[in-house]
């Protein structure tokens, strides 16, 4: 490993949790120990070989058998870009659902992410062939101006929802661009979940969004689940825990370097970190 790649590692791992599965169910357990469920991710996104696909696939099946013997206490998720969206609409099928099965008899549920745009409705449509008959949830990004109706269908097919802002970057067209019309939006399809849906996830470190969702809770008698990503905001996380159903998402693998890069572009004081640790 180079400095340049060992220094990057330093920092990606407040957000991975390490680069095997060993590793992985180690840091699983911990966050189990403290009432904490995990979402484990297999890092691996923007597929265009089989053979890349296929390998992923495999480290996702063992993943499954790895936490069922391990007795852990979460779920899964996985990018379509990981599992052959990018390659035909049959093929994501057949991987998708060969996970499904696994994931069934392991007892485990399956998350599909959202990711860039031009996937939003093949994964949408894929998720809708497949939710009535396993244990899946999918991931909503508030800040695409389309989301509510999005989820408006996905509810009436009994789909269950992951609700986060977003982490890709859009144009106007599609997407809320200001803070504050992204967190206004997140606010409404957070009602009409409370409202119409029996089970979704609050997937945000936004402490005004888990406040509201926690009143909400009390009001309607609705227990929700709570989502946030390993390394951000443990505090709050671990007190959520005491009386939430809180879920850490955890990727893990060699694949670390995009993700990191996404959290550390929204990682408001990541400049001056970046700097102290240059300067030592
Ligand atoms: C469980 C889970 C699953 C997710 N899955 C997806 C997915 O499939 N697709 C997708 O597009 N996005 C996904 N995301 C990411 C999400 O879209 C946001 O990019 C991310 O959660 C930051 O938004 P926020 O709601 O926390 O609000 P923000 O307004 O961004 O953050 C609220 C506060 O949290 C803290 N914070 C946020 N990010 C950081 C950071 N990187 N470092 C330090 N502090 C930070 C800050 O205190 C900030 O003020 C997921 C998020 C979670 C929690």
């Amino acid at each position: 490993m180079s400095i340049i790649d060992s220094l990057g590692m330093l920092i990606a791992r407040k957000w991975i949790a390490g680069v095997d599965l060993g590793h992985a169910m180690r840091e699983a357990k911990k966050y189990n120990s403290k009432k904490e469920n995990v979402i484990m991710n297999y890092l691996g996104e923007d597929l265009k070989s089989k053979k890349l696909v296929e390998q992923n696939k495999g480290q996702i099946l063992a993943l499954l058998d790895r936490m069922h013997s391990e007795k852990i206490k979460g779920s899964i998720a996985v990018k379509p870009t990981q599992i052959g969206i990018a390659i035909s609409k049959s093929y994501f099928a057949a991987n998708y659902s060969e996970i499904l099965e696994k994931a069934s008899v392991c007892e485990f549920t399956v998350w599909l992410d959202m990711e860039q745009f031009e996937y939003v409705k093949g994964t949408i449509d894929m998720y809708l062939r497949f939710c009535r008959k396993y244990d899946t949830g999918i991931c909503i990004q508030a800040k695409l101006r389309q989301s509510l109706k999005d989820i408006q269908r996905i509810v009436k097919q009994n789909g269950r929802i992951r609700l986060v802002k977003g982490a890709y970057k859009y144009t106007n067209a599609i997407s809320f661009q200001e803070k504050q019309e992204v967190y206004s939006n997140y606010i409404k399809c957070m009602d009409y979940l409370f409202a119409h849906s029996k089970k979704f996830m609050i997937a945000t470190h936004d402490e005004r969004i888990i406040n509201i969702a926690r009143n909400k809770e009390k009001k309607t008698g609705k227990k929700i689940q709570f989502g946030m990503l390993k390394g951000i905001r443990p505090q709050l996380a671990a007190k959520l825990a005491e009386s939430e159903d809180m879920n850490i998402y955890m990727p893990y693998g060699e694949q670390w370097l995009e993700y990191s890069m996404r959290r550390l572009s929204e990682w408001e004081h990541a400049k001056i970190i970046l700097r102290s640790i240059m300067q030592g």
